[in-house]
């Protein structure tokens, strides 16, 4: 048995499908959660996910394990907030989607007889809220732990195992390779997504009926990821700029070239560059990230 008390501060999405999987696992840890506003907490008191109290020192009072589920922009204020209520050998880890920036942030803000753990679930969905959790979203999905040099050899070996306790693969990743990795498989994506979704509405020559009623696969891909949480994501970018940067300056000159390609008719310079991202696809199925099954936007797949 991990834990015996584990204290959730944030009740959104990755927090209500924290409680879910920790009940399907079987454990009976107490859980205590607190969430900002009081109509989150409401609701999940209601939906019964854990015990929730109005403030967070209340919540992590007596856990051995805290995990911080808010956006990236408010980790500092949260831990300000419960640091001088943890107990002596507590793990305190978190969720966000920046690993460099949170650490930077937290972990001169801890107490000494705290084991900092930051971790980030590479599962997600485009929904938010309480309500949002289900018990099958960390299965098969990687939790990536990305723990300073000097951290108790011990907590992080407890942590990985409560983690795939929930369904998830745990690995250890370096807090920068981690930015710039994520950069490019997880926030560039989005912020292509959510550019292409602002063209669209931007486009006074096609209204906005057609764009919604003819929209094919591609565009209705991009408008679920587009319809992520404006917070969290606004978080992402702040918190991870040089990365961001980094990768979107690269995939500027590869646009610039394919632009080239369409313009001067270049077919064997756009077939080439498709056979090869085509192949990255098939990687990712073997490696089991996703289905090969057809999506023909009939079945909503639940992962981002
Ligand atoms: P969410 O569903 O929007 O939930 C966020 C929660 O944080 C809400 O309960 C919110 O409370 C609470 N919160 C916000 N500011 C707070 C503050 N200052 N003090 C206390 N509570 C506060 O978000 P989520 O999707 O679970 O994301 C949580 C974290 O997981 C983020 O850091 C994100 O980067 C990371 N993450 C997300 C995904 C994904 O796909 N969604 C995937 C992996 C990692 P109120 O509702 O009361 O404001």
């Amino acid at each position: 048995m991990p834990y015996e008390h584990v204290a959730l501060i944030g009740l959104g999405l990755i927090a209500s499908s924290i409680t879910h999987a920790m009940r399907r696992a079987g454990m009976t840890a107490r859980i205590t959660g607190y969430a900002r506003t009081a109509g989150t907490r409401n609701e999940a008191a209601r939906r019964g996910l854990c015990e929730v109290f109005d403030t967070a020192a209340e919540a992590v009072d007596g856990a051995d394990l805290v995990i911080l589920c808010v956006p990236v922009g408010a980790m500092t204020d949260v831990v300000r907030d419960i640091a001088h209520d943890l107990g002596n050998g507590v793990t305190i880890t978190d969720v966000g989607s920046v690993k460099r920036a949170v650490i930077d942030a937290v972990l001169p803000l801890l107490p000494e007889h705290a084991h900092f753990v930051p971790g980030h679930p590479l599962a997600g969905t485009e929904h938010s809220g309480p309500a949002s959790g289900f018990a099958e979203l960390f299965d098969d999905r990687w939790l990536l732990l990305t723990p300073p040099p000097e951290t108790d050899a011990a907590a992080i070996d407890r942590l990985s195992a409560f983690w795939q306790a929930l369904g998830a693969r745990t690995d250890r990743m370096d807090p920068d390779h981690h930015d710039l990795v994520l950069a490019v498989t997880s926030h560039v994506p989005h912020l292509i997504a959510y550019t292409m979704v602002g063209v669209a509405d931007d486009l006074q020559r096609v209204t906005e009926s057609e764009v919604i009623n003819y929209s094919a696969a591609g565009f209705r891909d991009f408008t679920r990821i587009a319809a992520s949480d404006p917070v969290m994501w606004r978080d992402v970018f702040l918190n991870n700029r040089e990365a961001t940067l980094d990768i979107l300056g690269r995939f500027t000159e590869e646009l610039f070239a394919l632009q080239r390609a369409v313009r001067t008719g270049d077919g064997a310079h756009l077939q080439d560059y498709f056979r090869r991202t085509r192949s990255i696809r098939r990687g990712i199925i073997d490696a089991g990230q996703d289905t090969p099954a057809p999506d023909f936007g009939r079945v909503r797949n639940r992962e981002s």
